[in-house]
């Protein structure tokens, strides 16, 4: 039987994803800020190109990852606002407490999410 969390996980919980929140903010301030500096100061030596790139592509995935936990995020805090924070949203049952210290923002609850990731994949996923 999945444990439901209590106030004082909710409250825990809460704190965890405040502080995930703020620091995925300077995260992706600093990213952000080193991809307008680095727009702004083209090297012209053709050497530095290939590091440069490989550089501000490793940049940019970084930033589009924190985007996406930060949207997973954000979207747990409106959850805990709405009361609904901690149900499943596929089936509804409680996610589980162990598995929501685990991982603050999840969705979904393990037998879901199981389902969720052997679904076909969705059309803007790149093949491994
Ligand atoms: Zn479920």
């Amino acid at each position: 039987m999945t444990k439901r969390i209590t106030r004082k996980d909710e409250a825990e919980l809460k704190r965890t994803l405040q502080l995930l929140h703020g620091r995925l903010l300077d995260d992706l301030t600093e990213l952000e800020e080193d991809a307008v500096g680095s727009a702004d100061h083209p090297v012209d030596t053709k050497s530095n190109e290939g590091t440069l790139e490989a550089a501000q592509e490793a940049e940019l995935e970084m930033l589009e990852e924190d985007e996406r936990l930060l949207h997973e995020v954000v979207a747990a805090l409106r959850r805990l606002e709405a009361g609904t924070y901690g149900a499943c949203e596929d089936c509804d049952e409680p996610i589980g407490r162990e598995r929501l210290h685990e991982l603050p923002y999840a969705r979904r609850c393990v037998a879901c999410e199981t389902t969720f990731e052997h679904a076909p994949p969705l059309a803007d996923e790149e093949p491994a």
